[in-house]
C-alpha cells in the first residue's frame, strides 16, 4: 500500500468518527482544568485510549497519560503525537469553570480531541500493519505556565521540580525513549489562515517577587509603616523605564503582574506579590533582560527601604521547529486544506514547553484553525469543529504516516538531519542552574 492510500484510509476512519472527535472536544471545552488538576480531562483520554484496545499509562507528571502503538511493519524511531490538557484561568470567559476560573482561551481541548482523534483513525484503519517503530500518543499536562504559587507549594512537598507539564516528563524520563515529536496548536488569528508553522519561539523565565514592608494605620499611624504596594509601583515603573534598552530583534516580553496588592485598604500594604515573566526570543537575550528585570526591582525596595525576594524559576526554552517536518505538513496541507490557506508563519512572542523539547529532539509545532477571537481572552471561541478537532487529527495521523511508513524512512531522515542543541542531561542541567532566591535589604 502507497502511503497516500494508507493516508486515504485513515482519513475515511477519521471521518467515521467525526462526531465522536467533537464531542471529545466540547466535553473538554466544557469542564476546563488547571495545570497539574486535569483529572477528568486525563480520564476521558484513558478511557478512550482503552476503549481502542491501547494499553496506557497514566499519572505522568501527575496528569499525563502515555500510550504506545508499536509498528509491525519493523524496527524505527519512536514519534510522539502530543495533545495538552490543560486550560488557563481567564476572567469573564463565557465557558469558565465556577470553582476554579479555568477556561479553554488556547483552544487545548482541540488538542486532546485531535490526538484521542488520530488514534481512532491509525487503530481502526490498520494503519500499524504498515508503519514501522512505534506511535505515542501522549496527553501532557500544564503547558499554560501559571497558578504558580500553587505549583511552588507541590514544588516545596517533592511532587514536582519543574513548574511546566514536558520540562516535568523530560526530568521523569518519560520522553527519554522518544526520537521526535509534534503537537498541533488551535489559532484564531486570520493570519495564520487555516494551517501553519512558524520557524520559532520566544521562551522564558518566570520570577515570582515579594515586596515586604511594614503594616500600619493607614490614617492613624503611615509614619510608622513601610508602604510595599508603593516599593512595587517603583519596581514596575522602573521596569517600564528600561523597556526601551530592549532591542527589537530579542522580542522580550515582560508582562509583570500584582497578585496581592495588601490586606484591607485601612492598613498600610506589607506584603505584596507579584508575578512576570521575561521573554525573549534568545537564552542570551533573556538573562540580559532579566538582570535589568532584578535591578528595577531592587530600586523599588530601595526607594521605600523594604525588603523585596526574587524567586527566578526555570520556564520554557525557545522553540525551533524541524525543517524536514514542516516540509512534511505543508505536503499534507496541501491536501487538507489547500495550499492557498497555508502560512508560513515567523517568529511567535509567546513561549511553549515545546520550546524545551525542541532542545533535545525535532519538534514540529503547527497551528491550525477554526477558532475566532483573541487566544487567552474572553472572546476566544471554536467556530469551525470540523477545522478545529478532526482537521488536524488527520493531519496528525497523516505525520505518523510520513514518519513510519516504508520502514520509517521519514522519521530517519529526520533524525539523521536534526542536531538538537542539547542533550537531556545538559537540558536538565541548565534549567536548573536557572532557579535562585534573592533577598535584598533596601533599608
Ligand atoms: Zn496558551
Ligand atoms: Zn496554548
Amino acid at each position: 500500500m502507497t502511503k497516500s492510500e494508507l493516508k486515504q484510509r485513515v482519513y475515511e476512519a477519521i471521518d467515521r468518527r467525526a462526531e465522536q472527535i467533537v464531542s471529545i472536544g466540547e466535553q473538554i471545552r466544557k469542564n476546563p482544568e488547571l495545570g497539574f488538576k486535569e483529572v477528568k480531562t486525563a480520564r476521558l483520554v484513558e478511557e478512550t485510549f482503552g476503549k481502542l484496545g491501547l494499553s496506557t499509562r497514566s499519572g505522568l507528571a501527575m496528569t499525563g497519560v502515555r500510550a504506545d502503538a508499536v509498528g509491525r511493519a519493523g524496527d524505527g524511531p519512536t514519534f510522539a503525537l502530543l495533545g495538552e490538557l490543560d486550560a488557563l484561568v481567564v476572567a469573564g470567559h463565557p465557558v469558565a469553570d465556577a470553582q476554579t476560573g479555568a477556561a479553554h482561551a488556547c483552544g487545548h481541548n482541540a488538542q486532546v480531541a485531535a490526538l484521542t482523534g488520530a488514534a481512532m483513525g491509525l487503530v481502526d484503519a490498520k494503519a500499524f500493519d504498515h508503519l514501522a517503530g512505534r506511535v505515542v500518543f501522549f496527553a501532557v499536562p500544564a503547558e499554560e505556565y501559571g497558578d504558580i504559587e500553587w505549583r511552588v507549594s507541590q514544588a516545596r512537598a517533592g511532587k514536582l521540580e519543574f513548574l511546566g507539564g514536558k520540562p516535568e516528563l523530560l526530568r521523569l524520563g518519560h520522553f527519554d525513549d522518544v526520537d521526535l515529536s509534534m503537537m498541533i496548536h488551535m489559532t484564531s488569528r486570520p493570519e495564520d489562515g487555516k494551517a501553519g508553522v512558524p520557524g520559532s519561539n520566544n521562551g522564558c523565565i518566570v520570577k515570582t517577587i515579594r515586596y515586604m514592608g511594614k503594616a500600619a494605620h493607614a490614617g492613624g499611624a503611615p509614619h510608622m509603616g513601610i508602604n510595599a504596594l508603593y516599593a512595587a509601583q517603583i519596581g514596575l515603573a522602573a521596569i517600564n523605564a528600561v523597556r526601551e534598552t530592549f532591542r527589537d530583534e530579542d522580542t522580550i516580553r515582560v508582562h509583570p503582574i500584582i497578585t496581592h496588592g495588601g490586606s484591607q485598604v485601612n492598613v498600610i500594604p506589607g506584603d505584596v506579590r507579584i508575578e512576570t515573566y521575561v521573554r525573549g526570543r534568545t537564552v542570551e537575550a533573556i538573562l540580559e533582560a532579566e538582570r535589568k528585570v532584578d535591578r528595577a526591582f531592587r530600586a523599588g525596595a530601595l526607594a521605600l527601604g523594604a525588603k523585596v525576594e526574587i524567586e527566578t524559576l526555570p520556564g520554557y526554552m525557545p522553540m525551533r521547529g524541524d525543517a524536514t517536518m514542516a516540509g512534511h505538513f505543508h505536503e499534507t496541507m496541501k491536501a487538507l486544506v489547500g495550499d492557498e490557506n497555508y502560512r508560513r508563519i515567523g517568529h511567535r512572542t509567546g513561549s511553549t514547553d515545546m520550546g524545551d523539547l525542541s532542545q533535545v529532539m525535532p519538534i514540529l509545532h503547527p497551528y491550525m484553525g477554526g477558532a475566532r477571537g483573541t487566544g487567552h481572552a474572553a472572546d476566544f471561541e471554536v467556530v469551525d469543529p470540523q477545522l478545529a478537532y478532526v482537521g488536524p487529527a488527520k493531519a496528525l495521523a497523516a505525520m505518523a504516516i510520513d514518519m513510519l511508513a516504508d520502514g520509517a524512512r521519514g522519521a530517519r531522515e529526520v533524525v539523521s538531519k536534526a542536531k538538537p542543541p542539547m542533550t537531556r542531561e545538559s537540558y536538565l542541567t541548565f534549567q536548573r542552574s536557572l532557579a535562585r532566591r534573592e533577598l535584598f535589604e533596601g533599608g
